[in-house]
Parts: C-alpha cells; sequence; structure tokens
C-alpha cells in the first residue's frame, strides 16, 4: 500500500449547525478579502469562474510541495504518491456525482473538452446523412459548437427545442424534436445566462423511451445542486472544475462505463496505450484510454478539495441559502423599475440576467467595477439566447455560497447610482 501525504481536505466551515453562514465561508476565500477600487470585493461573476476557497489552495500547494512527480509511470515513492493523490481525486468526483465505479470518471480540460470527446467518440460514429442531434436553445456555445462540427463531418443536423418567454423548455415541444433521426440528445443542466433549471429527469425520460442517449452539460448545475448520475439516468454528464471552487484547467466526463468501454479513442499519446510498435498500437483501459498525455495532476487533486469543500458544507444547506439569497436578490432588482430580468424559470440557480432600458449592459459593467463590483455584461457565451430573448447583451449577476445580502444591496445601490446618471 502506497502511503500518501495527501491529507489536508481540511475545510473550516463545518456542516454542523442549523444553516450556512456566509460571512463565515466568506473567510474561507482569500481573494474576497481585499478591496477594488477603494471598495470591499463583490464578486458576482461565478458562473464565469468561482473563487478558490484555502483548502483548495492549499491542496495544490501542498502536492507541489510534497508530492510533485509524473504519475502511473514510476516505481519510486513520489510517483506512487502522486498516482494515489490522482486516483484517490477519480474517486472523490465519482462520490460528488454519484457514478458507479472511479473508472467512469475522465479527467479532461472541463465542460468543452468533455463535450467535443463524446461527439468525436461516442457520436461522431452513431452519425450519419440526414441524423440529427437535439439541443435546445438555452446552451452554451460549448454544446452547440462541438456539434456542428460534427455535423459538418458526417452530415447530420443540429435541432433546437425552444424555450418560452421564461426561459423554461416548452417540453411538448421536445418531445416533438425527438424524431426516427434523432441518435443524441445534449442538454444543460443549467443555463449559464438565465439560470433556468432543465426538467432534466423527464427530458432523459422521454429521450430514453425512444433509446436515444443523453448527454448533461453540469457546469452551471454541479456547484448548485446535489447531482446523483444514477438517479438521473443519464449517459454522460460534465462538469468544469472551476466553475465549482477548484483549479481552472481541469474537469470531469462522467460516461456510463459499459458505454465508454465501447468508445475509440479520443487522442493518441502516453498512457492511453497498453504497448505501441511502428506495426500496431493497443490502447489502456477505461478511463487511462481517454486521458492521453499528462494530465493535470495538481488540478485534479485541487478539484476533488473542491468537491470534498462542497460536500462537507452540505448540499441541503447550500440550496435553502442560495434559494433565499436569489429570492433576495431578485426583488431587489424588481423594486427597480428600468430593470427588466432575463430569464424568470420558476427552478433556477443563483443567476440574475437583465437589461437595463437605454443602458449598454458594458456600461453598466464599467460602472460597477469602480465600486468594486465584478460583475459579467455580454452575451455568455450564449448568442442564441440573446437572439431568442431579441436582445444583444445582458448585465449577469451569479451568486455563489460566499455572497451576502450585504452583497445584494451593494448592487442594488451602485445600479441605482447607474440610473442617476442616465436621468
Ligand atoms: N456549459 C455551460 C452551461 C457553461 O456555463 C460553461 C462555461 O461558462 C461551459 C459549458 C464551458 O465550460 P468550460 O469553459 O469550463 O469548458
Amino acid at each position: 500500500m502506497v502511503s500518501t501525504s495527501m491529507n489536508h481536505t481540511h475545510v473550516k466551515s463545518s456542516s454542523a449547525g442549523a444553516s450556512l453562514d456566509p460571512q463565515r465561508i466568506k473567510q474561507d476565500f482569500p481573494v474576497l478579502q481585499q478591496e477594488i477600487n477603494g471598495h470591499p470585493l463583490v464578486y458576482l461573476d461565478s458562473a464565469a469562474t468561482s473563487q478558490k476557497p484555502q483548502c483548495v489552495i492549499d491542496a495544490v500547494n501542498h502536492f507541489y510541495t510534497h508530492d510533485n512527480a509524473n504519475i502511473h509511470r514510476g516505481v519510486y515513492e513520489l510517483s506512487m504518491r502522486a498516482t494515489q493523490a490522482y486516483e484517490n481525486a477519480r474517486a472523490t468526483i465519482a462520490n460528488f456525482l454519484g457514478a458507479s465505479r472511479p473508472e467512469e470518471i475522465i479527467f479532461v480540460r472541463g465542460t468543452t473538452e468533455a463535450i467535443n470527446l463524446v461527439a468525436q467518440t461516442f457520436v461522431r460514429d452513431r452519425m450519419g446523412v440526414g441524423d440529427e442531434i437535439l439541443v435546445t436553445t438555452m446552451e452554451h456555445h460549448s454544446n452547440i459548437v462541438p456539434w456542428q462540427l460534427l455535423c459538418q463531418q458526417t452530415g447530420a443536423v443540429l435541432k433546437v427545442a425552444p424555450i418560452n418567454d421564461a426561459g423554461e423548455i416548452i417540453l411538448d415541444a421536445f418531445r416533438e424534436k425527438l424524431t426516427k433521426q434523432t441518435k443524441f440528445v445534449a442538454i444543460t443542466h443549467a443555463s449559464n445566462a438565465l439560470g433556468t433549471i432543465n426538467p432534466v429527469a423527464d427530458m432523459i425520460a422521454l429521450a430514453h423511451d425512444k433509446d436515444i442517449p443523453v448527454l448533461l452539460d453540469g457546469a452551471q448545475a454541479a456547484p448548485h445542486l446535489p447531482i446523483n448520475v444514477a438517479t438521473l439516468g443519464c449517459d454522460f454528464y460534465t462538469i468544469s472544475s472551476h466553475k465549482m471552487f477548484g483549479p481552472t484547467g481541469v474537469g470531469a466526463l462522467y460516461g456510463r462505463y459499459d458505454l465508454l468501454s465501447d468508445m475509440p479513442p479520443y487522442q493518441g499519446g502516453g498512457d492511453m496505450i497498453r504497448s505501441v510498435t511502428f506495426e500496431q498500437t493497443t490502447y489502456n483501459d477505461v478511463p487511462h484510454i481517454f486521458e492521453a498525455g499528462t494530465p493535470h495532476i495538481a488540478g485534479a487533486i485541487g478539484f476533488a478539495a473542491a468537491a470534498q469543500y462542497i460536500l462537507q458544507l452540505g448540499f441541503d444547506k447550500l440550496l435553502t441559502y442560495e434559494k433565499e439569497l436569489l429570492d433576495y436578490a431578485t426583488k431587489a432588482l424588481i423594486a427597480i423599475p428600468e430593470i427588466r430580468i432575463i430569464g424568470t424559470a420558476s427552478e433556477k440557480v443563483p443567476v440574475l440576467s437583465f437589461i437595463i432600458e437605454g443602458v449598454h449592459p458594458h456600461y453598466v459593467g464599467t460602472i460597477l467595477d469602480q465600486k468594486g463590483i465584478a460583475i459579467r455584461s455580454g452575451h455568455h457565451c450564449a448568442q442564441p439566447i440573446m437572439d431568442r430573448f431579441e436582445i444583444p447583451a445582458t448585465v449577469r449577476a451569479s451568486l455563489a455560497m460566499y455572497n451576502t445580502k450585504e452583497d445584494i444591496d451593494a448592487l442594488a445601490a451602485s445600479l441605482k447610482d447607474v440610473l442617476e446618471v442616465f436621468r
């Protein structure tokens, strides 16, 4: 048994106690302890990337300070430690997603790479001219463009299920789009631009009724909702570490083991092979067959620390607090008559997209930055959803469990200041 010094998934905020204490949680995040432009930083861009708690920073730091070596190949102590830490990270992410075994987790660069991997390995061989891939209007570009590339390669056609004015999927229309030609469904679990949580269990059931496999883009769901891929019954699920308080440059693809076992390799290189000659190469087992080259070892370890951090806070408390915060923020924005919220679904992750009549979103973002408020303006890599609402861009406040009601008050006060300039 290899010994490991990876014993630092220490989390200051404990899950004990009645409710989540955002002030205490904020203390776990060093980057939030600063002033920007003379104001305490109010970070409202967690859907773009989340901040990192000290335990994640420590996990990465610990790896490079004590355990750094390449994995899977060395017979020496450091390499064995690094390998064990990396494989422990895989087991942690499998547990986080409710996968039935660690081998169902493939470490990738993030959701974007995970979707491209599925497109090029699982879906490509199943596609012929006129076959269809079904997505929804509210997809991020990374769940649109890989399918367009696949359509160009195979002659398949990309179909889009529509949404209503609240930003919710129209289930009847989704059902009608599932035709004999539909060979794959790829849908977001939660929308980054609107916040909508899709009724994915129903959508999966409808697709599976017709034997159509389903990929869920979980980039925005994983930081906010408990995910259980077994209960959901999805075939593939994708997440990005950096959206869920972990390092950038790493993420995970969950795939059902029987499906992964039948898939060809994605990229060729070291670690994905069993033996190589110039005449013939045999491939490694799942999941290593899909992880060519040296992976982001420290990133995977930090990713696992982030998943532990969320689990130790407890999803029940997280859900309760974030719902309360989203309600508070929604009321604060609705109280400003010039603001129109884009995306009013009944089930949402804490994302608030809005426009202010007559004020360009980028202008709002720049003024708010002067007050220390980091907020996103633009199309949020979801241009089709902007087209659906016939707007070029929105301002987006995306919240996390380290945001407080005081953060929302600062946002509302600064938005009123913006409006004063235009009166
Ligand atoms: N899907 C959704 C819903 C997203 O919000 C994002 C990023 O914003 C992505 C996919 C792409 O994630 P990444 O850039 O981490 O690959």
